[in-house]
């Protein structure tokens, strides 16, 4: 396959290179590139201006507010705001929820939320795990009792990411005991701003406080607030997860970080030469950078196929497992490019503005942070296994 965008490509990649170049603001770009952390208005201003110039919900249909483009060019979108150090749209609302409510939702949902989505006034989060719930999700306990036009919910999720900032969550919850566990399910959309809404937070081995347990105790949510019939959110929820789980390639982030790693390696010395010219750590930087190409070239035909109307399979798993491996794998890279500088835990260079002296080169002290938060990815969204999983029953028939 050539890669290399041509004709009418090309001139979207610039256009698109331009108005990232034009509209993103220095400070937010900086704190990407130099991986420190972001605020809510951080990702709130960048997804305004997206939002503003159309471009927030590139995979939505045109009727619904989307762009039109192309499977290519969604792609070649999500490589120039990555090249340029642009944060991601957080996935809840434009990613995950949305298509689910254009998609099964009444047309009430879609001409309340759509627009709310679009328009980054409601902030989503993800209310699908819980404490006996993760990878058997079907086990989930958090109950619904039907009261008149409500349900009353009662249950705890957890691992719920950045339910502190989030003003709705989409929530699976249990609406009945009939038949498989599976069919007992149903879909809600909960308003966070309510009563017996109790949030707490998991704070992570890097410091991080992005999740949380989510308590709910007598939460009253309307019934129209339900996405599709009852019962049937199972069906809703795999939807989400196939969609879910085809962002996770997160190609063009993983080609910014090898140029990072580049950059240090050809600056960082070992044994009186520098990193670049070791054979051994060249070896390894082009082992990760062929792994990379390779994801690419599948990712792009994935998305031609799904562009062509095949509905996602376990491509979807496959691209979770590879792409996530290779996030992982570059942020060890990038920590044993650093050496010893690496090691220092230092939370507070994650904050812009910090300005005392670092330990050795300031592009250090995230490192360390990075490269444990990288550890997740191979649980959320489905642990890995669970993709190796479905590869083999899909693909191998096991
Ligand atoms: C940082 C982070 C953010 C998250 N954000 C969200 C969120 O916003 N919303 C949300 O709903 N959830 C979220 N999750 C939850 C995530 O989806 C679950 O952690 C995941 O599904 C695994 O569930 P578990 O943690 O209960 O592990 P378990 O299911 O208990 O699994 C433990 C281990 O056993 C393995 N295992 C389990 N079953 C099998 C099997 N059948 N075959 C082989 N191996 C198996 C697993 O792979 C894993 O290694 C997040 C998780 C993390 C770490």
């Amino acid at each position: 396959m050539d890669l290399a965008f041509s004709g009418e490509y090309r001139e979207f990649q610039n256009n698109v290179r331009a108005f990232v170049a034009a509209n993103l603001p220095q400070d937010i770009r900086e704190k990407v590139t130099r991986g420190l952390r972001l605020a809510r208005d951080d990702h709130q201003r960048w997804q305004n201006i997206l939002s503003a110039k159309g471009w927030i919900a590139p995979g939505w249909p045109t009727e619904y507010g989307g762009t039109g483009w192309s499977a290519v060019q969604r792609y070649i979108f999500d490589e120039e705001c990555s090249r340029a150090g642009a944060p991601g749209v957080i996935p809840f609302g434009t990613k995950f929820v949305g298509p689910v409510i254009y998609t099964f939702g009444s047309d009430a949902q879609k001409s309340y939320y759509l627009p709310r989505i679009l328009n980054n006034d409601d902030w989503w989060c993800q209310g699908y795990s819980e404490p006996g719930a993760g990878s058997d999700l079907a086990s989930l306990q958090t109950w619904a009792v039907r009261d008149g036009d409500h349900y009353i919910v009662n249950g705890t999720k957890t691992w719920t990411t950045l339910a502190q900032w989030a003003t709705k969550m989409f929530c699976l919850v249990r609406t009945g005991t009939e038949g498989k566990k599976q069919e007992g399910i149903s879909f809600l959309l909960i308003d966070m701003a309510q009563p017996g809404i109790e949030i707490k937070p998991i704070v992570t081995f890097d410091g991080g406080r992005e999740i949380n347990m989510v308590h709910l105790t007598d939460v009253k949510v309307p019934v129209a607030d339900r996405v599709g019939d009852e019962n049937r959110g199972w069906t809703y929820a795999k939807f989400l997860l196939q969609h879910e789980r085809t962002g996770t390639a997160g190609v063009g982030h993983s080609k910014a970080q090898i140029r990072r790693l580049k950059d240090i390696a050809a600056r960082e010395k070992a044994g009186g030469r520098l990193l670049i010219d070791d054979p051994d750590f060249r070896a390894r930087i082009a082992e990760v950078e062929i792994e990379l190409q390779a994801l690419e070239y599948t990712d792009l035909r994935y998305l031609m196929q799904v562009a062509a109307g095949n509905p996602p399979g376990a491509e979807s798993s496959l691209l979770k497992l590879r792409g996530t491996e290779i996030q992982q794998r570059i942020s060890e890279l990038l920590m044993q490019a650093m050496g010893y500088y690496a090691q220092p835990w230092l939370p507070d260079a994650l904050e812009y503005g910090w300005n005392e002296d670092p330990v050795g080169p300031a592009d250090a002290a995230p490192l360390a942070a990075a490269y444990f938060n990288k550890r997740k990815t191979t649980i959320y969204g489905g642990t890995n296994e669970i993709q190796r999983n479905i590869i083999a029953k899909l693909v191998l028939g096991l």
